[in-house]
């Protein structure tokens, strides 16, 4: 869902707010997937926090809740255990490296630092989306005791992803519609925003939120009083001592 704050000033404006989100969620973004849904796994995706918590299961829960960003058929990774870590793992990391490289270009205010990092993420995904089909995990690379390293499959992997996949993918397009709205793309300024990756949806948008907007207001209130009083104090002065 895209975040909105905007007053609501009327019914007709709420009526317009709910047609553009209807709209939103039945324009597909290369045929593939809808706008809203597209912003909805890129702000998840880029918001992951992995502060105080085990990796293992932020990365699980933002595949559980965006299936899409898997490449392989999510049964095949999840729930996590010993015999699909390998491939778990693999994921996860391209996920870690994605979720930087979009927080990179989300925070780039020059367009060639944000083209640079959403390509950087998107040649990332697509890498680590060809090795998954062909069944090429970091552990093949590594040599692991036990592990075969599939010359012809790693091979096969780089080759494919050297080209634009033969089926669009969602997150092919979710990027690409990232580098369409490149001026919506914007970071909430509440140093306590616990999401501050966001896509503006009204011009002049600067918070995600009406409630990360609230301590700015506040503030802007009390320098408006406190510039307020200052400047009727003198006044006050002279009206005394005009009535002595
Ligand atoms: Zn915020």
């Amino acid at each position: 869902m895209v975040l909105d704050y905007a007053p609501r000033f009327s019914c007709a404006i709420e009526n317009d707010r709910m047609a553009q989100s209807s709209q939103n969620s039945k324009r597909q973004i290369l045929g593939v997937i809808s706008l809203n849904r597209a912003e909805q796994i890129l702000t998840e995706w880029v918001n992951t926090d992995l502060k105080g918590v085990l990796q293992t299961n932020v990365w699980e829960r933002l595949f559980r809740r965006c299936p899409e960003i898997v490449p392989i058929p999510l049964s095949e990774i999840v729930p996590v255990n010993d015999v699909n870590f390998d491939r778990f793992h693999q994921q996860m990391e391209m996920a870690e490296t994605v979720a930087a490289d979009l927080a990179m270009a989300w925070d780039r205010t020059d367009l060639r630092g944000f083209e640079w990092y959403t390509w950087k993420a998107q040649r990332e995904y697509e890498f680590q989306a060809a090795s998954a089909r062909h069944g090429v995990t970091s552990s093949h690379l590594a040599r692991r005791p036990g592990d075969d390293v599939d010359v012809e499959a790693i091979k096969a992997a780089i080759i494919e992803s050297e080209e634009p996949p033969a089926t669009i993918t969602r997150i092919e397009a979710a990027i690409f519609h990232l580098r369409q709205n490149r001026k919506r793309a914007l970071h909430c300024p509440n140093p306590d925003c616990p999401a501050p990756y966001f896509f503006a949806s009204k011009k002049g948008q600067k918070y995600c939120s009406p409630e990360c907007a609230k301590p700015a207001q506040r503030e802007s209130k009390r320098r408006w009083w406190a510039e307020h009083r200052a400047k009727k104090v003198p006044k006050t002065r002279i009206s005394d001592r005009r009535s002595k």
